[in-house]
């Protein structure tokens, strides 16, 4: 098979440049690319934290070295990321082909409220929405005043944030400026760096109560590429926008088999970069459990298949022996208008999980939590068969704009 020739001769070739790959493949017998073991986020940060500063899998010179970036480091420890100038572009590349995808454009002016310290999200994707021909605002995160000030002068502004964004730009714009978030007269929000718009009621919710065009523009993984995937106009699952530089297999997480990639499969996403000079990653386990909604080629222009986010490997909880993935929550809490979308599960750091909450933020108001909170429980044990406790709270902190759906306290 030709592109299995491929893959392999590219796993030579990284591992002739990278004493990661080379000791990590030291003494094994590989004859077909399903030989070649998997990698996965530890084991780069572990490489991390022995070889200061940007580990052993960086495949070139110091003076080749361009840009530097960190993962955001929501569920770990932030990884330093290194680029060379043909890492950019190419970044840049498939990040531009997701916007398009999305439906950004040159009548477009996109305020980027995404983090510009260091994270991916903030400068990488400002370039790579300019490349769609949008004139992009270096807005950042905090000084939501401002930011509504400013977007009130624009004639249909757009803007690129996390979802859970708009909970904070809608309680400023009430308690300063006394307006509704229809008053604020965006046009289109390209949103990414969190799940939640790929359901369909959570959208719908946002589309009616911003009147804009709410678009799942932005699914992610700085390490491998900042944006990988994205939805077109027909909403039928994300786009993998980064096809021509990144190899995609689907396995299961539980046994690392590998799955064929078809519609209706549910597995584990592993990737491997085809074109990457820096760090490159070689059958790299995202820890994103996605389901393959379509392989056919979309009207839209897009080749290759599409797919929806299911859960995180990481974040699947066993409760009472049944495998739970938190995000499954979102669905249920999106049909009840008191709730913002966000929430976090909170569970022990110790197996048997034998206690689960669930704070769910909810708009001000003079609704009745003790009922709201006994009907969420409710609905969760008929549908998902655990039963936690529910917590409404109005502000859920987020560390740095964005919200980790699990938290293990001890
Ligand atoms: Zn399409």
């Amino acid at each position: 098979m030709e592109i299995e020739q491929d893959l392999l001769e590219l796993v030579l070739q990284y591992a002739e440049k990278s004493s990661f790959y080379r000791n990590l493949y030291h003494g094994l017998f590989i004859e077909r690319f399903t030989d070649v073991p998997f990698t996965n986020k530890q084991m780069l940060l572990d490489d991390q934290s022995l070889n200061h500063p940007f580990g052993t899998n960086v495949c070139v010179e110091n003076k080749n070295i361009a840009r530097l970036h960190r993962t955001s480091g929501t569920t770990m420890r932030p990884l330093t990321l290194v680029l060379t100038a043909r890492d950019v572009e190419h970044v840049i590349m498939a990040g531009s082909r997701a916007f398009r995808t999305a439906g950004m454009d040159d009548n477009d002016m996109v305020f980027n409220c995404m983090n510009y310290c260091m994270w991916m999200g903030g400068f990488m994707d400002h370039q790579s929405m300019e490349a769609t021909g949008a004139a992009v605002v270096p807005y950042g995160v905090g000084k939501t005043e401002n930011l509504i000030a400013m977007l009130l002068e624009m004639d249909s502004p757009c803007i690129h944030s996390t979802p859970s964004y708009l909970a904070t730009i809608r309680k400023v714009l009430q308690e300063k400026h006394g307006l509704s978030p229809k008053q604020l007269g965006l046009k289109k929000g390209f949103f990414g760096g969190e799940a939640g718009m790929q359901d369909e009621v959570f959208r719908k919710k946002i589309e009616d109560e911003w009147e804009i065009k709410a678009i799942n523009a932005n699914y992610g993984l700085s390490e491998v590429m900042s944006i990988l995937g994205a939805e077109c106009d027909r909403r039928e699952g994300l786009h993998f926008t980064a096809l021509p530089f990144v190899h995609v297999e689907i396995i299961d997480s539980v046994s690392g088999i590998g799955l064929q990639l078809e519609a209706g499969v549910i597995g584990e996403m592993v990737v491997t970069n085809l074109v990457k000079e820096a760090q490159p990653l070689i059958r790299y386990r995202t820890g994103d459990i996605v389901e393959i909604i379509s392989t056919e080629d979309c009207p839209c222009g897009n080749e290759g298949f599409r797919f929806l986010l299911r859960g995180r490997s990481d974040d699947m909880l066993v409760i009472k022996g049944i495998n739970f993935y938190p995000e499954a929550i979102r669905t249920l809490l999106s049909q009840y208008p008191e709730c913002t979308g966000t929430y976090i599960v909170r569970v022990p750091n110790r197996q048997p999980i034998d206690e689960i909450s669930v704070r769910v933020q909810v708009l001000a108001g003079e609704q009745n939590h003790a009922s709201l909170a006994e009907e969420i429980k409710k609905q969760i044990r008929a549908r998902l068969f655990i039963t936690p406790e529910i917590i409404l709270v109005q502000d859920i902190e987020s560390g740095e704009n964005k919200i980790r759906l699990v938290e293990r306290w001890s």
